[in-house]
């Protein structure tokens, strides 16, 4: 299979503060985090696109009992990205035992962070960051 937006691809934009998902060219339908089909129609004829970074925060859980490497506590949210995918990341910028159902509906801003590499992965990786936008 020939993939229009590959891992490393999807990494280094990361590193660069952009944010590459894939937009369907036959729904119109936006990828984000890339996968090698799209989430509405599951077409293959995909272009590589940047989305905005805007997105409106629908549910979360603070984990307590971290995995090992992790320290907790930490909140793991889902956003839907104004371009209409769901997107998983860490919330960061608030104290996790503030963490609250006023939270769900909040705007927020996705960016990145590097996550150190541990046992069972390739090494140090960029995961995908909200954070409250002003209202
Ligand atoms: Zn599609």
């Amino acid at each position: 299979m020939d993939y229009k937006l590959t891992y490393d691809q999807y990494q280094e934009g990361l590193e660069q503060g952009k944010l590459l998902g894939l937009k369907c060219n036959g729904c119109a339908a936006v990828t984000f985090p890339p996968k090698s089909l799209c989430r509405e129609c599951n077409g293959s004829d995909l272009n590589v696109t940047e989305i905005k970074g805007h997105g409106t925060l629908r549910t979360f859980t603070v984990i307590r009992v971290p995995p090992k490497g992790f320290t907790s506590p930490y909140v793991v949210a889902m956003a839907e990205i104004d371009e209409g995918a769901w997107v998983m990341g860490n919330l960061v910028d608030i104290n996790p035992d503030d963490a609250d159902m006023s939270l769900i509906g909040k705007k927020v801003r996705i960016g990145s962070q590097i996550v150190k590499g541990d046992t069972y992965s390739g090494g140090d990786s960029r995961v995908v960051t909200f954070t409250l936008a002003e209202e």
